[in-house]
């Protein structure tokens, strides 16, 4: 039998750390002071390393010395910061690989190896590991995209920063019928917000999901997790979460661990 692969959200923040610099978070998570979005798949994976992901390693007690892989969603500093991706890949034998849009304009970095991804093919990773990039709506100077990971015969869906889904994404995902399925969920429960061009919001994604479920990207198994959460836009964590459980959205927190 093959082991389940443990997922660790290491942060869950749209770029908005007001609350986290006003509480004293130090050494600890908070479910209303996020840090920088970022997931950590078993412990050799990493989807982006932005602004506090060397904090969020530590007290996650993650063992930076197993990181082998960053996959970057997209170039802004809240998920890429050069020096931290040059200070997971110190000390170690061989490179860590960087996957990134074929497109992206990667800085020189030490210890790192540039891995570019085309849209919709798979790439093994791991012999247990395959990945595919699909773009994203989002801004296009930073070269955005989601990925579908498959782990063990699993499928793990990240998407973020985007709204929506591009016409080509869906094309390529369709009948992926994902495990689990992660998605930007920057603005909250409420329309007109001008950033909903590049982020999704609450009512958005309560539109999506039944799109997705025709297109058989997501079904009755799917897990949805809200990740990229603003705090200054959404309620606090715990009464997001009792209003939008019994509509079967799980509200992801820095820390929380699910399996795949
Ligand atoms: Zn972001
Ligand atoms: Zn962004």
């Amino acid at each position: 039998m093959i082991d389940d692969i443990v997922c660790t959200f290491l942060g869950t923040c749209a770029r908005d750390f007001e609350a986290l610099e006003k509480a004293d978070c130090r050494g600890r998570f908070d479910k209303d002071a996020r840090r920088s979005s970022c997931l950590l798949i078993g412990d050799s994976l990493l989807v982006d390393c932005g602004t506090h992901v060397l904090d969020s390693l530590a007290i996650a007690g993650a063992d930076i010395s197993k990181i082998t892989d960053i996959f970057v969603t997209h170039f802004h500093d809240d998920h890429f910061n050069p020096e931290h991706a040059e200070r997971i890949a110190e000390g170690k034998t061989s490179p860590v690989r960087l996957w990134c849009r074929f497109d992206a304009e990667v800085p020189p970095l030490r210890g790192v190896e540039v891995m570019r991804m085309h849209e919709g093919v798979k790439y093994p990773v791991f012999p247990t590991l395959n990945a595919i990039s699909v773009y994203a709506n989002h801004d296009e100077t930073s070269f955005p995209n989601h990925f579908l990971f498959e782990v063990n015969g699993k499928k793990l869906f990240y998407g973020t920063d985007g709204a929506w889904m591009t016409e080509r994404a869906c094309v390529c995902l369709r009948g992926a019928d994902v495990d689990v399925f992660i998605t930007d969920a920057t603005c909250g429960d409420y329309a007109g917000d001008s950033r909903a061009t590049g982020h999704n919001s609450i009512p958005m994604i309560r539109l999506l999901l039944p799109s997705l479920r025709a297109n058989g990207i997501i079904s009755d198994k799917t897990r949805v997790m809200l990740t990229h959460i603003a705090p200054s836009l959404h309620k606090p964590h715990d009464e997001t979460v009792k209003l939008l459980r019994p509509e079967g959205l799980i509200v992801a927190y820095d820390g929380m661990r699910f399996t795949l």
